[in-house]
Formats: C-alpha cells, structure tokens, sequence
C-alpha cells in the first residue's frame, strides 16, 4: 500500500493538494476534519461533543479521533491502494496509535509529506477562505490564530515521529507548481511498489 501523510499548518493547502493527489494516484483520502465536520452537520453526539473544540480553534481529545479513523481504516482498507491523511495525526499520540493500527493491518506509512507556508499566508487564506467556506472556525481572526498556535505547540511535533520518512515541500506558489513537487517525493515509491506487485 502508499499511505501518505499531508502536513503541515491549517491553510498550508493540505485538502487542495490532497484532493489532486487522490485523483493522481487512486488513493483514498481521510481527513479528519471533514469527518468532524460530517458528524457536527448530522448532529450525533460525536459532532456536539467535536463541535466546542473546533469552533474554538481547539483539538477534539485525541480518544475520539483515533476512534473514528480506527473504524475507516476497518470499512476502507481491503478496498484501497493506500490513503492519504489530512490533518491527521495532530499529536504524537495520534501519530503512535496510527502507526499501531497499520501495523496491525500489516502496513504502515510511507512518508510524511509537510508543507511549508509562512504563518502572514496563512492568516491571509483562511481568512479568504472564510468569506466562502461557511467554517466558524475560518472567519474569526483570533480562532485563526489559536489554531495556528495549537499546531506550533501540539502538533509540528509529530514531524519528528516521522524524521525517517518526512520531506518539506514549499507551500506557497501554484497549485499545480506544488502538486509536481509533492509528486516527485511520491513517485519513487510507486515505482517500489509496482516492482513488488
Ligand atoms: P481541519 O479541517 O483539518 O482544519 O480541522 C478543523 C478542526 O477539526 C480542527 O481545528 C480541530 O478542532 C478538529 N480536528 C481535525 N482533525 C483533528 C485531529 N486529527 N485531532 C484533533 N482535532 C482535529
């Protein structure tokens, strides 16, 4: 399987490039955020008890998120070549129950694509986004802000879990520009995994 990890701050354009690389390499996107976000919509308790973090720009606990995507790995994984994660893990916590769930699964993450944009652009797209997205958590300044400074503090330094498998990709420019780049990481080891088929 090629399991990628898309990182990097809220804003860096992990969903963007998610969505191109999905197409790219038929893989199956899952992020969590759009998750919560489907689970606050219906309502279901999940949703409510999500919906206090996230409007405050704060992470859901660690047990629930690490739940939800325990049961998509269960519902998806016979069916896929591989999934790319978007914004998840967010803790290191989160990183090690992953890597656990893989394992059990008898895969486990290729590499750990982090995208790099400056803390001014990224201010400057969520706000943009915003005006258009419908997010509470886009629109105020200040939820911004926290949002950034909670992945300053809890979750740059899930990077470091994957130091063996992680590579910077530059953010910032056009999007086809980084989806090129972030393919050059990603192509190596599709030529891998066809040689093991
Ligand atoms: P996102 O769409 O990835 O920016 O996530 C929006 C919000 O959902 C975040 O600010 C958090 O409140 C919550 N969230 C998404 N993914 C996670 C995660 N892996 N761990 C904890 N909270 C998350």
């Amino acid at each position: 399987m090629l399991n990628l990890i898309l990182f990097g701050p809220p804003g860096s354009g992990k969903g963007t490039q998610a969505a191109r690389l999905v197409e790219q390499y038929n893989l199956e996107h899952i992020s969590t955020g759009d998750l919560l976000r489907e689970q606050k919509s219906k309502g279901t308790p999940l949703g409510l008890e999500a919906k206090k973090y996230m409007d405050a720009g704060q992470l859901v606990p660690d047990e629930v998120v690490i739940g939800m995507i325990s049961n998509k790995l269960d519902e998806r994984l016979a069916h896929v070549k591989g999934f790319i994660f978007d914004g998840f893990p967010r803790t290191v916590a989160q990183a090690a129950a992953l890597d656990q769930l893989l394992t059990k699964k008898g895969t486990a993450i290729s590499i750990m694509l982090a995208l790099q944009v400056s803390d001014a652009e990224l201010v400057k797209r969520l706000l943009l986004r915003g005006q258009t997205s419908g997010r509470a958590d886009d629109t105020s300044e200040e939820t911004i802000r926290t949002r950034i400074q909670v992945y300053n503090d809890q979750t740059a330094v899930v990077a470091e879990h994957y130091s063996d498998r992680a590579c910077q990709v530059k953010g910032e420019g056009d999007i086809p520009d980084i989806t090129a780049a972030l393919s050059a990481e990603i192509d190596p080891l599709t030529e891998d995994n066809t040689e093991e088929e």
